[in-house]
């Protein structure tokens, strides 16, 4: 059962208020009346004394029964007492309270036990009920050396109630005294009660809200005693823990963002496999969000990637593992998996996982390269190598046969240059760099260049070339020399590869932003499977033709280079059999200052 400190309180206030007034009103009572008795016996004991004296000095003829109760009468009458004289055997010779006529049947005294004492000490006391008057009385006695010549003994009587009415007024005195005391001390036991209760709540409202986390609340400084240093000593731990919370939340969030900036993904779990901390990129990477509670089983199904988190966690053993997703999208991962906290007593493990699908993309796209690379130079090499052996071995050669050899091997030579020409011009724009000088140039006037140059070929390849072109300049801004490029590289296209039709279109459209310039030829066209592709390097729909034209495939992939790093955009639009259209686009120069580079 629950007891409030109020009530506690309360009642040691009661207690010790209790046993103070009750030992109180015992001792105080009791000393009271011992007080009092004292006091009334020697007032009485004065005034029998009094009397005594006065019998003694012979100021009353005592010696008739008449003049000794008179005496009695009188004395008892002025003191307000009652007085009995008796002679020496203890027989009643006056009493003030007893008529002279009856006398006679008063009992002999001489037994009564003030009067055996007063015989033998001087003085006698005695308290008892009497038969006489039928109540309590006090009775003091004394020897007369010579009541009226004779010796005897005086007794002085009062009812006890005297005392007892004097003594139960001091007693009721005490008691509204002590009542009074005992309300003034629970009246004080509530009003500091209530002060202290109510302080120590407002510690424990205080130390309930730090138990919840929040730190805003403080105990208000009261009155300088013991409560008020566990307040201090509370608000004190309250700023401390207020400043180790702000450390924390700033270190946590230092913390994340760091793991946020990074590419790689990053997941922490404690030993139950638990997921309790991960980074943007790990989120992004799995598909998952971060709030939730998620179990790594639950996430993975890789088993040597769950095996590598329990002995991180578990066994301290750190390990690589190399995993594959398929979901949303095809990615290859490598996962660096470590143990978290000290290595006798791991707390958990952490995995950095790196996304390597570009770099095995890369890896490839190198393999692929320099697989093709070497493909496309050992076809000529091999070619000149053989004519080469043939003039040397046969001196029999005839010259015309001799002639045609060394032909070809200048053909298989001159391939072999522009093969080793269009790498390294790849090579050069893959490399672009800021350091690059960009200048303003019009773009009609470059379409004019290259269509005039191209002029001789038309003529010989029976073709006409249509230029559309707008009237007014067209300003891009670049590398003159490679747009220049990248439209010869798609005519001369055109024309290798468009050559059954009539002719080829080079229109030029200005656009709100940009420029869009289209190669239509009306060749054979590209089958639609092989669209996506053919700005590959390497990549021909004919591999036989395009040889046989002279074509190292790389042209394409060059001008989509430079396309791309123009800030344009390069597509193909073509149906087979009706044709080839090549677009891109260039950004336009707005609000020109001073055009320059037409040449
Ligand atoms: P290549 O040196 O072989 O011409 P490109 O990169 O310039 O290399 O072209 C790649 C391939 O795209 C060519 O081999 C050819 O098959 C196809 N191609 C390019 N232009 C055209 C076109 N105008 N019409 C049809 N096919 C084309």
């Amino acid at each position: 059962m629950r007891v409030s400190l109020r009530l506690k309180w309360m009642a040691a206030h009661l207690l010790v208020g209790s046993l103070v007034l009750l030992f109180f009103v015992l001792f105080l009572g009791s000393q009271l009346e011992g007080y009092f008795e004292e006091r009334f016996e020697n007032r009485w004991k004065r005034e029998l004394e009094l009397a005594r004296e006065f019998v003694e000095a012979g100021g009353e003829d005592l010696r008739t029964p008449v003049a000794a109760d008179r005496w009695a009468d009188r004395v008892g009458d002025l003191l307000g007492m009652r007085f009995t004289l008796m002679d020496s055997a203890g027989r009643v010779i006056g009493d003030s309270e007893v008529d002279l006529s009856r006398l006679q049947e008063v009992e002999n005294h001489s037994d009564r036990p003030e009067v055996i004492e007063a015989l033998a000490t001087g003085f006698g006391k005695s308290r008892r009920y009497s038969t006489t008057v039928g109540f309590d009385l006090f009775y003091l006695a004394a020897p007369i050396g010579s009541p009226g010549g004779l010796g005897g003994i005086i007794r002085a009587a009062v009812p006890s109630s005297e005392i007892d009415e004097s003594l139960s007024e001091i007693k009721r005195l005490i008691w509204l005294a002590t009542g009074f005391g005992f309300a003034l001390v629970l009246i004080a036991g509530y009003a500091t009660s209530a002060s202290l209760t109510e302080r120590v709540k407002q510690m424990a409202v205080t130390a309930k809200l730090f138990a919840q986390g929040d730190f805003s609340n403080r105990v208000a400084s009261g009155a300088d005693d013991e409560i008020s240093d566990l307040g201090k000593a509370l608000n004190q731990m309250g700023d401390d823990l207020q400043r180790s919370l702000v450390q924390i939340t700033q270190e946590r969030d230092q913390l994340q963002t760091i793991l946020d900036g990074m590419v790689e993904g990053v997941m922490v779990t404690d030993r139950s496999g638990n997921i309790v901390l991960t980074n943007n990129s790990f989120e992004q990477i799995f598909q998952v969000s971060g709030d939730g509670d998620l179990e790594a089983s639950s996430l993975f199904r890789d088993p040597d990637l769950l095996e590598a988190l329990i002995c991180a966690s578990r066994q301290s053993i750190d390990t690589v593992v190399s995993l594959e997703l398929s979901n949303p999208v095809r990615k290859a991962l490598k996962a660096h998996v470590a143990t978290l906290g000290p290595a006798d007593e791991p707390v958990g493990a952490v995995a950095v996982f790196h996304d390597t699908t570009e770099l095995q993309h890369l890896e490839k796209v190198r393999r692929d390269f320099v697989a093709n690379v070497s493909h496309e130079l050992r076809t000529p090499l091999t070619a000149i190598k053989g004519y080469v052996e043939t003039l040397l071995d046969a001196s029999a050669i005839e010259a015309e046969q001799k002639n045609t050899f060394l032909n070809k091997v200048l053909r298989h030579a001159d391939r072999m240059a522009k093969l080793v020409d269009d790498l390294l011009n790849l090579s050069k724009l893959e490399s672009f760099g800021p350091e690059t000088e960009l200048e303003q140039f019009d773009l009609t006037n470059v379409c004019l260049r290259v269509a005039e140059n191209f002029s001789g070929l038309f003529r010989t390849s029976n073709l006409e070339l249509k230029l559309n072109l707008p009237d007014a300049p067209v300003l891009v801004q670049g590398v003159h020399a490679e747009v220049e490029s990248a439209l010869n590289n798609l005519i001369e296209n055109a024309v290798k590869y468009g050559g059954e039709g009539e002719n080829v279109t080079v229109s030029l459209a200005d656009l709100d932003d940009h420029v869009q310039v289209s190669i239509v030829d009306q060749g054979p066209g590209i089958p639609v499977d092989h669209q996506p592709r053919i700005f590959e390097r390497f990549y021909r729909v004919d591999r036989g033709r395009s040889r046989e034209l002279g074509g190292t495939g790389l042209g394409l992939s060059i001008v989509k280079h430079i396309v791309q790093r123009h800030g344009g955009r390069i597509w193909v639009e073509s149906n087979l059999g009706q044709g080839a259209a090549f677009h891109f686009t260039l950004p336009r120069v707005l609000n020109a200052q001073a055009p320059s580079g037409n040449q």
